[in-house]
């Protein structure tokens, strides 16, 4: 039978109605949300997440400012701007759009950001939060996945949650928010051994590794939950998950598409989050 789709689009739609409204209540006591986005260098994929993120702010009535900095620019340049923005009243919300340039070190860059501001959840003090149970600010894309997997009604506790993938951006903040909600999860990466076993005794299986349709029907278990983070260009132009979708839609309970799944969720958790450390600001 085909698996039950998670239409993230939609969940999102509703989340940034809801920001909305509350971005108008908060503007008219005097505080209107306010993102700065750092672009580095002319990566075309960043540019068109940028474009996104920039484009969900003027909807929902966060302003925004876009900050592009060369691919050359320093380390020194990056990090003066972004200290520039963190004494900035009227910016509640800094993100640095990775990938950077790979002369620049990120954490020197990420450190950089006021964990207030650090509306990506990048800032080790966030990290840390999250990592000793008490969450601040939650990095957007497993934010998202959470986020989904509730208003699913996915059960949790006690579920065996295997998570694919170990960045620290996506794989290792989910894993400690599956864990939070009292998943038995497990942790794969490229060094994994027997990937396929371990996948299918996985209740809830989330891929985070950014190679397209690496996860086939039979490394599902029937019934499961299949979440689809990546994002892949294929030759043909045309975007493909990490999950080969048409295979797993027929073994998985649920699966998230991609796009529409997993994407629209992680703007709509910046947008939050960004609300969020402007109410803290006031
Ligand atoms: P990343 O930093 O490149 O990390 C990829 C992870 O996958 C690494 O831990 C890597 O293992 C692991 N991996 C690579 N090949 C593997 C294999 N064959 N088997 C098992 N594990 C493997 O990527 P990321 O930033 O986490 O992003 C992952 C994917 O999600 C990408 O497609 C990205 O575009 C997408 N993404 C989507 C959103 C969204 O909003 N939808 C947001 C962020 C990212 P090692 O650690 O051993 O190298």
């Amino acid at each position: 039978m085909a698996a039950r789709i998670l239409d993230g689009k939609s969940l999102a739609a509703q989340l940034r109605s809801a920001v909305k409204s509350e971005v108008a209540a908060l503007s008219q006591r005097g505080i209107r949300p306010g993102l700065a986005v750092i672009l580095a260098g002319d990566n075309p994929a960043s540019r068109v997440y940028v474009r996104n993120k920039v484009r969900a702010c003027e909807e929902t009535g966060v302003r925004s400012e876009l900050y592009e900095l060369p691919a050359n620019a320093s380390e020194e340049a990056l990090v003066d701007r972004v200290l520039a923005l963190n004494d900035d009243e009227d910016v509640h919300g800094i993100l640095v759009q990775l990938p950077l340039p790979k002369h620049l070190h990120v954490h020197k860059v990420l450190d950089a950001v006021a964990p207030a501001k650090d509306v990506d959840g990048f800032h080790p003090a966030n990290l840390g939060a999250l990592m000793a149970g008490e969450p601040r600010i939650v990095p957007c894309t497993p934010a998202g996945v959470m986020r989904l997997l509730k208003h699913a009604g996915v059960p949790l506790a006690g579920a065996h949650a295997v998570v694919l993938g170990r960045s620290n951006i996506v794989g290792k903040p989910l894993s400690l928010l599956l864990l939070q909600e009292d998943a038995t999860v497990t942790i794969c990466h490229s060094k994994s051994r027997d990937l396929a076993a371990i996948a299918r005794s996985a209740d809830v299986l989330i891929a985070a590794v950014g190679r397209a349709k690496l996860v086939k029907g039979e490394m599902v278990k029937p019934g499961a939950c299949v979440i689809d983070v990546g994002v892949n260009r294929l030759p043909d132009g045309s975007l493909a998950g990490d999950v080969d979708f048409a295979a797993v839609s027929e073994v998985a309970g649920a699966i998230t598409p991609v796009p529409g799944g997993v994407g629209p969720m992680t703007i709509a958790m910046l947008l939050e989050n960004c609300l969020r450390a402007a109410r803290a600001s006031s």
